[in-house]
């Protein structure tokens, strides 16, 4: 089986959530499946490995998981971007808006130095509008974005050419017309 073929036998599609007409792509099934959960961490990190990558910068929650494997492999640092209201000291924060509304991330000030190579990650890129705004995030604080990872793609909604448009390399591993 190639890559693409084992990740998506291991990602569970739900029809009609959360809301009906919807198409959500599950990857609890990738990460609670061994050889996909390593072959994934392994070739979205790999063309970054001996780059100076000193952290790993996930979105939360999945971007956590897949962060924390990627930044092992990396022997980089793992920072979170969080929902406002979670970390306990000094952060910057963005809002952005979600289908319904707007929300806020936030990330500690001192977690990212001026010159920082990066890389950003969350499990599936959509519309964009988390990945820009993490992104933005990211560069008020100095660092620089080395790449930014994803597991899914979905390119129709257009969030891989948002990030392309801000000069993010984008790195994904299956993608979903
Ligand atoms: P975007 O901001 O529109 O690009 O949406 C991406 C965010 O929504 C990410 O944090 C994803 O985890 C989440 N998301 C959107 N659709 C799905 C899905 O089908 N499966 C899992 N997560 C999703």
């Amino acid at each position: 089986m190639t890559l693409q073929e084992e990740l998506i036998a291991a990602i569970r599609n739900i029809p009609d959530y959360p809301k009906p007409g919807i198409m959500f792509r599950d990857i609890t099934t990738l990460l609670g499946n061994p050889r996909a959960f390593r072959r994934a961490v392994d070739e979205l990190v790999h063309p970054y490995a001996g780059t100076g990558i000193a952290q790993v910068v996930g979105i939360e929650a999945r971007g956590f998981i897949l962060g924390g494997a990627m930044a092992h492999q990396l022997s980089s640092g793992f920072i979170p971007i969080r929902k406002k209201g979670k970390l306990p000291r000094e952060t910057v924060s963005i809002a952005y808006s979600l289908e319904y509304g707007v929300d806020e991330m936030e990330v500690h000030k001192d977690a990212l130095k001026p010159g920082d190579k990066v890389i950003l990650v969350d499990d599936l890129i959509a519309t964009g509008g988390t990945a820009v705004a993490a992104a933005n995030l990211i560069r008020q604080l100095g660092a620089d974005i080395a790449a930014a990872c994803f597991v899914i793609d979905l390119p129709e909604l257009g969030g891989r050419a948002k990030l392309e448009a801000l000069g993010v390399e984008v790195r994904t591993l299956v993608s979903y017309e």
